[in-house]
């Protein structure tokens, strides 16, 4: 080292370490550190100018009403989910496990948010306008704990949609259970405030947190959407299908829309339907499509949408 800052700011990462690692640990600042905090420090700087260079690019993956009668191939299409995409000049497409971390830490997180919800609220509207079997059409947004913190949510909301000229109940937030029960305290102010907004809520990746159900029970959520992790394993007589039976009958319990995610197979669309679950969207039936490609695919869809 040729500067004592030098030392300090390496000393720091290795603290953070530590602290991250949990209590009475020690982290040593070495190359792989030094690596991992550079491509950290690379990736925040670039982040920082991919919104205004228009790196950042919103796919939406199709979700299907499944419907209690067998024989209606994937369903009826009920809507999309926006999910955020970084075209990177140099790495390729970036999906949001590459850099959501990156965001939330450097504090580019609500701006993220803000370019999918305005985003996807006009596609949404564009899609809408465009034909009238599609003027139904509804968009699931995901929103992140800085959303749910953030003291003006409710007014980014509104004017997003707003400003797209949108119906607030044809726009679903969603936050996962994590995210929901390690708020509980300030989430249930704001998700009443949202909601008499007119926009629905869903609960995420619903069974792989800790959820108490008198907090279930209590909030104003509109739907669950059960983690696909449950979905993956699901063979009739299956633990996992035991476990999606029984989340469907709370959900039906407590009057919550179930919504399956992580669909890749026919057999897993079939037992969810025979399971009564009402909605899904994977890759068997959609993968998340660029907007341009989805608009093209609900041409190609107008005959089976009624
Ligand atoms: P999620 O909200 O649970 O979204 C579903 C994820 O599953 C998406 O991954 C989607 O591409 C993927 N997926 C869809 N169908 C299948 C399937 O059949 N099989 C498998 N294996 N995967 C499937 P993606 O786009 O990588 O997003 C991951 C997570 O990142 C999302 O999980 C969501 O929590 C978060 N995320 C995505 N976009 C945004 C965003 O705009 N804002 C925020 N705050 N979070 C976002
Ligand atoms: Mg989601
Ligand atoms: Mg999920």
């Amino acid at each position: 080292y040729d500067t004592a800052e030098d030392v300090l700011r390496d000393a720091d990462t290795a603290m953070y370490k530590a602290k991250g690692a949990g209590k009475a640990r020690y982290a040593i600042f070495d190359n792989t550190l030094h690596a991992a905090v550079s491509e950290r420090l690379r990736l925040e700087g670039e982040l920082r100018q991919a919104i205004s260079r228009g790196q950042l690019a919103v796919v939406y993956q199709p979700v299907f009403e499944l419907g209690p009668l067998p024989g209606l191939g994937n369903g009826r299409l009920s809507g999309f989910e926006a999910l955020v995409r970084w075209q990177h000049p140099t790495d390729g497409t970036l999906v949001p496990a590459d850099f959501l971390a990156v965001a939330e830490e450097s504090g580019l997180m609500l701006q993220l948010s803000d370019f999918v919800l305005h985003c996807a609220c006009h596609q949404l509207r564009q899609w809408q306008l465009s034909d009238p079997l599609l003027a139904e059409l509804t968009m699931s947004i995901n929103l992140s704990a800085h959303d749910l913190a953030h003291p003006a949510l409710v007014a980014r909301v509104s004017r997003a949609i707003v400003e797209a000229g949108l119906k607030p109940g044809h726009l679903t937030l969603e936050l996962t259970e994590n995210i929901l029960m390690s708020h509980i305290e300030g989430a249930v102010a704001k998700l009443d405030a949202l909601r008499r907004l007119g926009v629905h809520l869903a609960v995420d990746d619903f069974g792989t947190g800790y959820s108490s159900l008198s907090h279930l029970s209590k909030l104003p959520i509109d739907s669950l959407k059960i983690d696909r992790s449950f979905i993956a394993h699901l063979q009739p007589g299956s633990d996992d299908a035991t476990v999606v039976g029984a989340i469907i009958q709370l959900g039906g319990s407590l009057r919550k829309v179930v919504v399956a995610e992580g669909i890749e197979t026919a057999s897993q669309m079939t037992q969810l339907r025979d399971l009564g679950c009402a909605y899904g969207q994977g890759f068997h039936m959609a993968s998340p499509l660029s907007g341009a490609a989805a608009g093209e695919w609900l041409r190609e869809q107008r005959g089976v949408l009624h």
